[in-house]
């Protein structure tokens, strides 16, 4: 059967001015527009009903990734999912958030969905956010009362809950970091399925091997992206073994807080917590897999 949307008013205004103008004007009842890979889905499945749609992509003032050493990285609000991915500046600077980024949907959902989406969106599994979480990311927001830059972990309030108050996200930004980084997504139905856990996991090694800026983030294991901080302190500073990462992944497993629901257990993701936080931290410390007795 063929699905209505309910009737609103598409509005597609040429600068950011006028978007920002309109999300005042229509307070409460318009919803940006960006890639609409989680808009429509919402408005189809009658989740949400705007009177508005607010499409920002005519603007065309959104959409890029810039780097330099003193300021890091800038990836417009627009930009696609798909371009981070295959972008060379993040593939030299952070791969994990290439990784992250090629991990989404498929690749005719990463050519429409953008990072301003998958954020703004603030799916507790939103697949870019362990990743940026790990490298210290905030965002630039706009309004026409000014703008404000915060920590990501400080952006997202609970599932599909941010601080944006008729404002619009433009830009995320990464401090120029050096960390050995990976990303690990875990969704057992399908490759294309979003993430039942994500483990995030990011270092700065010094010439001795001590682990430094130790970064633990996990997506779809508690109401937003969290970090894992507890099970961080325990590597600080430290050259790290295999007892010291078993008893970060268990620490990062105490710190989620997962519900069960149609793709998994509480229980199940729990779990999961230990087993990837683990193979993350093996992998960047260059320990060999080794069969892990939790596993599942
Ligand atoms: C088949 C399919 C598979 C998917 N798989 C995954 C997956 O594996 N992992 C994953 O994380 N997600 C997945 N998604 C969800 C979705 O594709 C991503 O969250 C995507 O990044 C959303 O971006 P978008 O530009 O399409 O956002 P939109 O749908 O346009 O917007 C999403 C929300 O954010 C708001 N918004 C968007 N941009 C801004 C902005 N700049 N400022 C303020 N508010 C804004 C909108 O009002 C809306 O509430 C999937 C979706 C589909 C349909």
């Amino acid at each position: 059967m063929l699905t209505r949307l309910k009737k609103f008013d598409y509005l597609k205004p040429p600068t950011l001015g006028e978007a920002l103008e309109i999300l005042e004007r229509y307070d409460g009842q318009v919803k940006v527009l960006a890639g609409g890979t989680d808009l429509f889905v919402g408005m189809k499945e009658k989740e949400i009903s705007p009177k508005y749609v607010l499409d920002i992509k005519g603007t065309g003032e959104l959409n890029y990734i810039t780097y330099d050493s003193r300021e890091g990285l800038k990836i417009g609000a627009l930009t696609s999912i798909r371009t981070v991915e295959i972008s060379s500046l993040i593939k030299e600077h952070f791969p994990f958030l290439s990784s992250a980024a090629g991990a989404l949907g498929s690749l005719q959902v990463r050519n429409k969905a953008t990072m301003g989406g998958n954020l703004c969106n603030a799916a507790p599994s939103a697949e870019t956010a362990p990743a940026l979480l790990c490298l210290d990311a905030r965002v630039k927001i706009v309004s026409l009362r000014g703008e404000r830059v915060i920590l990501l972990k400080d952006f997202f309030q609970g599932p599909g809950m941010t601080t944006l108050e008729r404002e619009i996200l433009v830009e995320i930004q990464i401090p120029p970091l050096k960390r050995k980084g990976i990303y690990i997504k875990h969704s057992p139905r399908r490759a294309m399925d979003i993430a039942v856990v994500g483990a995030a996991v990011a270092v700065n090694e010094d010439s001795e091997g001590r682990w430094h800026e130790v970064r633990i983030a996990l997506g779809a294991v508690a109401p937003v992206p969290l970090r894992a901080q507890r099970a961080e302190r325990v590597l600080e500073g430290k050259r790290v073994d295999m007892q010291l990462i078993k008893e970060a992944a268990r620490l990062a497993q105490k710190e989620a807080s997962p519900i069960s629901d149609v793709r998994a257990s509480a229980e199940y993701r729990r779990e999961m917590v230990q087993v990837l936080v683990q193979r993350a931290l093996q992998s960047i410390a260059g320990c060999e897999f080794v069969e892990l007795e939790e596993d599942v």
